[in-house]
């Protein structure tokens, strides 16, 4: 049997050479459409004591297309780790090779995903409030960390959607206010807009950020200058860039400003 190539995936080869965990080898036990552009897969296999990063972590998974291993990154969705069980929700956008793969998935289907999950966001002690900005491939990250948001916390949620059929409701002990908004122009525009006429709410608080690289700046200029926000208040990350595959998981914005 011939091995896939490896496509975007760096040096480092599944035996965890540079320093990082082996990845861990997977089959996928269901598949089921959350909205019409959100399958969830869940998976099981090489997952014992598999470390999950906690609410909102992302990873990496390294998955069979066209003979070629492609690597993207995903959030945990969930883990649970007495049943083994790893859920990653993959939206399904244009046509990108991992989409294409999240579009045919199917039960028994093998891949792999990286040794470990880097951390996602836990809101600083101290504060009281979070705003969130998310477009579709976000949600599942919003939706890990509102899971876990304490009840004594206000969760202020605009996620941007391209069929309103992709709106869901959120879990959470939290106080969460959610606005949908349709997309309209660009990409990520609409979310750009909302944060523009945002008002913030009193006390401390942070923003998290997750969408089009662009877009993600624009927000992040907007909330440390007109709305005076110091930098270690904002969580901002690019999930994806315009016209460009695979986009760096290390594109914070932070270079911007
Ligand atoms: C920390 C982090 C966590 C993430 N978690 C998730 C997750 O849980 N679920 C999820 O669905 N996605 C998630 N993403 C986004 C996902 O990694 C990207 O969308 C990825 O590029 C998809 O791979 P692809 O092979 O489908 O497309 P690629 O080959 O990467 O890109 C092909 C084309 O599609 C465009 N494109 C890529 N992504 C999108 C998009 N979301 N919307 C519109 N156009 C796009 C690109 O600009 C390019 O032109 C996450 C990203 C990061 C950084």
């Amino acid at each position: 049997m011939s091995t896939p190539r490896e496509r975007g995936s760096g040096r480092r080869g599944p035996g965890g050479r540079g320093g990082r965990p082996p990845r861990r080898s997977v089959e996928v036990t269901s598949v089921r459409e959350v909205t019409p552009n959100l399958v969830r897969v869940v998976a099981s296999g090489e997952l014992e004591g598999w470390n999950d990063g906690g609410p909102g972590a992302h990873f990496k998974v390294f998955l069979p297309v066209a003979g070629e291993v492609v690597m993207r990154t995903y959030t945990v969705r969930d883990f649970d780790r007495e049943a083994g069980l790893l859920t990653i929700d993959f939206g399904l956008h244009a046509d990108g090779p991992v989409t294409a793969w999240a579009r045919t998935a199917a039960v028994g289907d093998r891949f792999a995903v990286a040794g470990e999950a880097r951390p996602g966001y836990v809101p600083s002690a101290g504060a009281r409030w979070c705003l969130f900005f998310a477009d579709h491939c976000a949600l599942p990250a919003v939706a890990s960390v509102l899971d876990a948001l304490p009840a004594d916390m206000r969760a202020i949620v605009f996620v941007e959607v391209t069929d309103p059929a992709d709106e869901t409701e959120f879990r959470s002990a939290a106080e969460v206010q959610a606005t949908w908004l349709p997309e309209s122009g660009p990409p990520c525009a609409a979310l750009l807009a909302a944060a523009r006429s945002v008002v913030l709410p009193e006390g401390p608080g942070e923003v998290w950020i997750g969408c089009e690289a662009g877009a993600m700046r624009g927000i992040r200029r907007h909330a440390l200058g007109e709305l005076g926000l110091p930098r270690e208040a904002l969580h901002s990350r690019a999930y994806w860039k315009e016209s460009v595959p695979n986009h760096s998981d290390h594109d914070t914005g932070s270079d911007d400003g």
